[in-house]
């Protein structure tokens, strides 16, 4: 499997750390060994003075598909979760800085906690699901899909004109505004709706 992951996609997001709204989606990978379940620890790797957290919702991709038009993309997913886009922010400063692609401030091990998966079914409209985070029990981060610049829809599109979505694979649709850093002895806890779906103690 493959995770597929959106930078940018809220528009207070991309204001906070002073970067353009996009025109068209901006998309990098994470490998498989990214992954982290429900409840496992995050440790901090040493090449990081700076790891931030950014919750987003995630979409499980249900069945194989390439060039799937916008109005069929709904076919395609029926699982949804939060997870962490964890991110070395001072790496990828200086990534952004020269050019360089972000993988390896973005695409590390355990750069990619997951909550459980909970059917798409439980929500009316997959563009207007809240979700937030909460740091040590307070919360820092609060979204709702409706502020997405790219709808979930137009992902699974865009996406599989490049990449054939197989089943299985993890679309992380973008952070809203509100992220910040983890240390050592920080516990995240992430809300789908009112279902907490995801803990991650940070070690
Ligand atoms: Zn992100």
């Amino acid at each position: 499997m493959k995770i597929i992951a959106i930078g940018r996609n809220y528009a207070e997001h991309a204001k906070e750390l002073n970067n353009p709204v996009p025109s068209s989606p901006v998309i990098f990978l994470k490998p498989d060994t990214a992954l982290l379940k429900n409840g496992d620890s995050f440790f901090i790797p040493e090449f990081s003075q700076q790891i931030e957290y950014e919750a987003e919702l995630v979409i499980k991709i249900s069945k194989e598909g390439k060039h799937i038009q916008e109005k069929f993309a709904h076919k395609y997913f029926e699982e949804i979760t939060i997870g962490i886009d964890f991110t070395a922010r001072d790496v990828q400063k200086n990534l952004k800085e020269k050019g360089l692609p972000w993988e390896l401030a973005k695409a590390f091990d355990g750069s990619a906690p997951m909550g459980e998966f909970f059917p798409k079914s439980m929500f009316e409209d997959i563009q207007d699901i809240p979700f937030r985070l909460h740091k040590n029990g307070k919360e820092v981060q609060s979204g709702n899909s409706s502020q997405m610049i790219f709808t979930v829809h137009s992902l699974i599109s865009f996406i599989s004109t490049r990449f054939t979505l197989k089943k299985g694979d993890l679309i992380m649709t973008g952070t809203p505004a509100g992220v910040g850093p983890v240390q050592i002895g920080d516990k995240l806890e992430a809300y789908l709706d009112k279902e907490l779906v995801l803990t991650t103690p940070i070690k």
